[in-house]
């Protein structure tokens, strides 16, 4: 018989069938079945969940797992739902995931490049006025975290013509097409980048230590007119004090694609706040094809050499 793997999610039923019907095509010697369609016996038998938001309490009821698959790369809730029962948690590293995140680094950034925000004003006044061009190379984009995705950014950026610094954790050597990647590690580093940035962006994941990161001290670091884009999770940020620097005119705007609570409630000041850009969670979404891939090496690896792939640090949060 092949293979039985679980498929636990909270997704609409349309994403659902794609993403089992690409998990299916990708592993085609294996049988991808949703765990409501599983009986007791199936459950007993599964060794391997393929995870989006999953209830942990359906993951419970699978007594062999022996390691975790997630379709995200962003794996706080997992870490914070599963993480005290040691199953090993594997995230997604997915090239076109970080290709299509970079890309909308470099479009967000060339939208505050180009004073978009600014000329939307003017038109909305009848202003007709040109404001002083800034070119890329005189424009600095700070990005907090240097991971999968701060990495595929940096590069575009660099190409593009802007002037990168990069902050993260621990220090590492970057590969020479990112040699003038000013980088910086650890608390004193962060006043540093954010001081020479024009624009910071935030691709960090959601932990212990990174959770309300990003506050009135910090943003008091940043430039005057300066803007932020937060693309990495909602908590990163005060949202309180994120407001009072933009309502103070310390920071020139803010591009926010991950929220506290999403969808972002209607109530929420955000929404009509005129230096925010509001996103629905769009800048790096898991594409079915090149996910399922990446699912299915992982799987055929472990069952050629019985290795796990490289999982979360639980202890780090990521
Ligand atoms: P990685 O794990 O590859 O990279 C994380 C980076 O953050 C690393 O450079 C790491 O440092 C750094 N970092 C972590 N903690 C700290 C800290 N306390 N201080 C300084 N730096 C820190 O993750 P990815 O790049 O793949 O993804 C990043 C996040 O982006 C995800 O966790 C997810 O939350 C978010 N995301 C958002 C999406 C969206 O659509 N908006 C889509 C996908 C992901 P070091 O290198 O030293 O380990």
């Amino acid at each position: 018989m092949p293979e039985l793997i679980a498929f636990l999610a909270t997704l609409d039923a349309d994403e659902e069938a794609a993403f089992v019907s690409a998990l299916s095509g990708a592993l085609p010697e294996a049988r991808i079945r949703p765990f409501a369609g599983l009986s007791a016996a199936q459950r007993a038998e599964v060794e391997i969940a393929i995870v989006a938001n999953p209830d942990p309490a359906e993951v419970a009821l699978l007594p062999r797992l022996a390691w975790i698959q997630s379709l995200w790369a962003g794996v706080e809730r997992l870490v914070r739902d599963l993480g005290a029962r040691g199953i090993p948690i594997v995230r997604l590293v997915d090239p076109e995931l970080a290709r299509t995140m970079a890309e909308a680094v470099l479009a967000w950034t060339y939208y505050l490049q180009r004073d978009m925000p600014a000329y939307r004003r003017q038109q909305e006044a009848g202003l007709w006025r040109p404001l002083p061009y800034r070119p890329p190379a005189e424009t600095a984009v700070g990005l907090l975290g240097l991971g999968a995705l701060g990495t595929a950014a940096a590069h575009r950026l660099a190409q593009a013509g802007f002037r990168v610094a990069a902050w993260s954790r621990s220090p590492k050597p970057l590969p020479a097409s990112l040699v003038a990647v000013e980088a910086f590690t650890g608390a004193a580093g962060l006043p540093r980048l954010l001081a020479l940035s024009d624009i910071v962006v935030c691709l960090l994941p959601l932990t212990a230590q990174t959770r309300g990161l990003l506050g009135a001290t910090q943003f008091g670091a940043m430039k005057a007119g300066a803007a932020l884009m937060n693309f990495g999770r909602g908590p990163i940020v005060v949202t309180d004090d994120l407001l009072a620097a933009l309502d103070a005119g310390h920071l020139s705007h803010a591009v926010l694609d991950v929220f506290d609570s999403e969808p972002l409630p209607p109530a929420s000041p955000l929404w009509r706040h005129p230096g925010v850009t509001v996103l629905p969670h769009v800048t790096g979404p898991t594409n079915p094809r090149t996910a399922a891939a990446i699912v299915a090496h992982n799987v055929r690896t472990y069952r050629e050499t019985g290795r796990i792939p490289d999982a979360v640090d639980i202890g780090r949060g990521y």
